[in-house]
């Protein structure tokens, strides 16, 4: 037994014998661009090292892209373009079911790699990044010979050459979101990865070429930030997707809004969950933990702002401190963990230098776990702040880590109004018996997205994205087609 400094007493966490993945992946040394259908090595010839953020060693040294690989990529997939478009819908839905049948067969590999490059369980990449990826390719296959149901007039045409750029807290389900529809539509496709993650878009490159994609179709450019700026601003580029921080969000913007360019962005966030009083609460506590310590905390749509009820504050707070208390910090690898390595050092500096602010301002600092933290990685653990103002730092900005502050409120005018004070608005949560509360306060929510008992859920058919400074454009369903097909 141990005892928290707010008095909780802790039943002892069970120990569990480690349970390692067992499937060896094999890494290459060193990884090439994909463009035109061939692996090729970086004009520069430089490389730099993706780690495993677990144990911080290197993986494989990536090639890094600059301005001539791009302008070669987007000449690949202009080349490729017209074929791509003019085939028959229902030959291009076989390459997307085909796509999606592969990652299902190679899904324990692409689990276990997504895992050791970016840091998340084992449990998370098996059971969500790699099943979701796969749906996303199925889901846009049933779209390839029905896009005329999908737009109005249906007289729907692809754009042409995409540029997209993703983050690296959903590696591979962040290149599906982006090249399904973007495919299903008749597009072709630059992608670049984020620079800590690269390794399963190279994987899903080996995919593609395994389904006989034609060359061209999908050009895989590795690299970090320069090669992504490079990427938006190539004058060859018909439309642009971003997933990402805001600050970059906002400079593509300008970049896209000078050259006339379409653009969809899908930026940060700082999620509210609502706890109303005649809300099941333990169901409420299994919410609010999956909606801050699911992925490290590394999700756009956190539920990284907790509003409770007042009546019902000093249960749920001591609800979550006893639950993030049993939560299991470590290997990722390890089928028994909840919480994996945060991705990189850099994110990890970020979420720390967030708990010291938040202690500085004099907010309640709450870690409730005792488990020692493995000697080498990026680890954090599962923090949570009462004594929490609407003014605090770690009320209003976007920390991308499983640290949580806990906020009250009285009515659900109150709930409403603080909810939506935040230049953000990605997803929402809602927790009540009630189902006309439900939708009273769903409809009020400024949020993309708005959960209703449950949290982080999400499905190929359901539209995602934001309102305000958390982007705009969704992805997904019937929805997100729109975004690649012309108006
Ligand atoms: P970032 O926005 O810098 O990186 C996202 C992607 O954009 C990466 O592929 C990166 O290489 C690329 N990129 C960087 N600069 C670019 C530029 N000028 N032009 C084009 N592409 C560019 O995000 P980050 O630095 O990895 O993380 C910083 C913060 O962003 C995090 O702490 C978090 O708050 C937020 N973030 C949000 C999401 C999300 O899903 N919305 C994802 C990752 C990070
Ligand atoms: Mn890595």
């Amino acid at each position: 037994m141990a005892e928290s400094p707010a008095g909780t007493v802790f039943p002892a966490t069970w120990e569990y014998s480690p349970a390692p993945e067992s499937l060896k992946v094999e890494v290459p040394g060193s990884t090439k661009l994909f463009i035109g259908g061939q692996w090729v090595d970086p004009h520069s010839r430089r490389r730099f090292p993706s780690i495993n953020p677990a144990t911080e060693a290197s993986l494989s040294q990536i090639a890094e892209g600059d301005a001539h690989d791009v302008d070669a990529a987007v000449a690949a997939a202009r080349r490729a373009f017209k074929p791509w478009s003019k085939l028959p819908a229902s030959e291009r839905a076989k390459y997307l079911y085909r796509i999606a049948r592969r990652i299902q067969e190679r899904a324990r590999e692409l689990a276990v790699l997504e895992t050791m490059d970016g840091g998340k369980p084992i449990r998370e990449s098996r059971d969500v990044d790699v099943p979701l990826a796969a749906q996303h390719f199925f889901h846009h296959a049933g779209w390839c010979d029905k896009l005329r149901y999908a737009v109005p007039g249906g007289n729907p045409r692809p754009l042409g050459v995409c540029a997209q750029v993703i983050p690296w807290n959903f590696p591979l389900l962040m290149a599906a979101w982006k090249l399904a529809p973007a495919l299903a539509c008749g597009n072709t496709v630059v992608l670049k990865p984020a620079e800590t993650t690269s390794l399963t878009a190279i994987r899903l490159a080996e995919i593609l070429q395994e389904c006989e994609l034609p060359p061209g179709v999908v050009n895989i450019v590795t690299g970090a930030g320069a090669t992504g700026k490079a990427l938006v601003e190539h004058a060859g580029v018909d439309k642009v997707a971003f997933t990402g921080s805001t600050e970059v969000g906002k400079l593509i913007a300008k970049a896209c809004a000078a050259r006339g360019t379409r653009l969809t962005l899908e930026l940060g966030g700082k999620s509210p969950n609502i706890i109303f009083a005649d809300a099941a609460i333990d169901q409420a506590i299994e919410g609010i933990v999956q909606g801050i310590w699911f992925n490290q905390g590394h999700v756009c749509c956190a539920g990284s702002r907790l509003f409770v009820e007042e009546s019902v504050l000093a249960e749920v707070t001591r609800k979550l401190e006893l639950r993030m208390a049993s939560l299991r910090v470590g290997d990722p690898l390890d089928k028994n963990t909840d919480i994996g390595a945060i991705n990189s050092k850099g994110q990890l500096a970020t979420i720390l230098g967030y708990i010291d602010a938040g202690q500085k301002e004099g907010c309640t600092v709450c870690q409730p776990g005792a488990q020692a933290l493995p000697a080498k990685g990026f680890w954090c653990r599962p923090t949570f702040f009462t004594g929490v103002q609407p003014s605090h730092v770690v009320a209003r900005e976007e920390i991308f880590g499983p640290v949580l502050a806990v906020m009250s409120f009285r009515t659900p005018e109150e709930a409403i109004t603080r909810a939506n004070n935040t230049p953000y608005g990605l997803a929402a949560g809602v927790w009540t018996d009630k189902g006309s509360k439900v939708f009273d306060v769903a409809r009020r929510l400024q949020a993309g997205v708005v959960w209703c008992n449950t949290y982080n859920q999400f499905d190929a058919t359901s539209p995602f994205g934001g309102f305000k400074e958390s982007g705009f454009g969704r992805e997904g369903g019937v929805h997100g087609l729109a975004g690649y097909l012309a108006e």
